[in-house]
């Protein structure tokens, strides 16, 4: 057994593939399931396990990629955005860096115990986090689909990822950089080269397209026959997501946005507040940076310094749109984040509703008359939570006895199911 975060996970005795189906809202399974294009899908969610959990707050990518890994919440791990300003320096920073990690990965055990482990992720922007403490080699393999023509034994784990897979890698902005994830790992288990496996895809199909369009469906199926795949091989397969996604565009088809640092900075004076978007990552053109979740920094770096503070949380709940404004301490308790990296105020959009910092410093030329799709706050917070394997009465007796959270999936892939 290994012990991570007051939890034992027991070695895979056959392959276990987690996947991350970023973007997964379950109204696309439910979409795919009506079309029925989801076979895999409605037959574990007769004969395995399928229910709803609860993603972590940010419902941003690598918080809750981080918590998956874990096990753990935001508070523990301490990746609460995939970006931020750092409270000291005022630096804002890609929460990327291995560094700013505060817990080992259930991964990382794992392959320090022997057991062949393979992480693979389509943006690399996650890939140092998740490869941290890796025994990159026989027993841990880290790559993305971003960088697959760029894989070394040393640095990787494995070369070569475009004839294992037998295509060249895909476009960033493609369903394609999800699926290669599927099919690289798929080819590892066939080789008997990984035993565990965290499989973390994109959710460039989603920001672009709703449940029901026939390019979701397409991707879920193709999502669903890369699953059959596994199961076929003797893998437990589990699945859950990083998050939701929801419709942000006003009936006019614009997106339905609040410039937050524009509009307190009119009221309160120039330079009173800061806005950063945690949403914001190198590769933005689905999105514009703009998501259902802000950090709000005072003028002075201390809270409880700024008189401003109160009042900009009374002038911000005024607004429309706006689901939740909250101290720092309020949102550290309610969303278990980590409070030396929590901003003054956080601030959450509604289910239509999106936030951003100032008009200039968000590109929406990309969306390109697409109905802006994205994700950040309370209402993309309900994910799938999918295993191919029925549970074992303890773990089911768990499923009644409280809330599930995307947190959880390896504890009951790893503990929870009976191969
Ligand atoms: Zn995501």
């Amino acid at each position: 057994m290994i012990e991570l975060n007051g939890r034992q996970y027991r070695p895979p005795t056959t392959p276990v593939a987690v996947i991350c189906a970023d973007g997964c809202d379950p109204a696309y399974l439910e979409a795919g399931l009506a079309a029925g294009v989801l076979p895999t899908l409605a037959r574990w969610g007769d004969n395995g396990f399928f229910a709803l959990a609860d993603a972590v707050m940010p419902t941003f990518t690598n918080p809750n990629n981080m918590s998956i890994v874990t096990g753990a919440p935001p508070s523990v791990h301490g990746i609460s955005g995939n970006f931020a300003r750092d409270r000291d320096s005022r630096a804002e920073v890609m929460m990327s860096d291995p560094r700013m990690l505060r817990s080992d990965t259930i991964l990382a055990l794992m392959s320090q115990a022997g057991i062949a482990t393979a992480a693979i992720t389509a943006k690399d922007k996650l890939r140092l986090m998740l490869g941290r403490g890796l025994a990159i080699g026989d027993n841990g393999i880290c790559f993305s689909s971003e960088q697959a023509d760029r894989c070394t034994p040393s640095e990787h784990g494995i070369a070569d990822i475009e004839t294992l897979v037998g295509r060249p890698k895909p476009d960033m902005y493609s369903a394609d950089l999800s699926l290669f994830v599927l099919d690289a790992g798929i080819r590892l288990v066939e080789q008997n080269r990984a035993q565990l496996l965290y499989l973390s895809l994109s959710d460039y199909v989603q920001h672009g397209h709703a449940p029901g369009e026939p390019e979701a469906l397409a991707f879920h199926q193709a999502l669903d026959q890369r699953l059959a795949r596994l199961a076929a091989l003797g893998c437990i397969v589990a699945l859950t997501a990083d998050h939701g996604m929801n419709d942000k565009a006003l009936a006019d088809g614009h997106p339905h946005v609040l410039y937050l640092e524009d509009i307190l900075n009119a009221q309160f004076g120039s330079g009173a507040a800061r806005v950063i978007c945690p949403i914001t990552d190198p590769f933005v053109r689905h999105h514009g940076a703009l998501g259902s979740f802000v950090r709000v920094y005072g003028k002075h770096a201390v809270p409880g310094l700024d008189p401003g503070i109160a009042a900009m949380r009374q002038a911000i709940g005024a607004l429309p749109g706006i689901d939740s404004v909250l101290t720092r301490e309020e949102a550290c308790a309610l969303f278990e984040l980590p409070y030396d990296r929590e901003a003054d105020l956080v601030v959450t959009g509604d289910r239509n509703t999106v936030i951003g910092a100032t008009a200039a410093e968000h590109d929406l030329s990309a969306l390109d008359g697409h109905r802006l799709r994205s994700h950040g706050g309370a209402f993309e917070q309900r994910v799938p939570f999918l295993l191919s394997h029925p549970l074992t009465a303890e773990y089911r007796a768990i499923t009644e006895s409280r809330a599930l959270r995307n947190f959880d999936i390896f504890d009951f892939a790893l503990n929870g199911v009976a191969p």
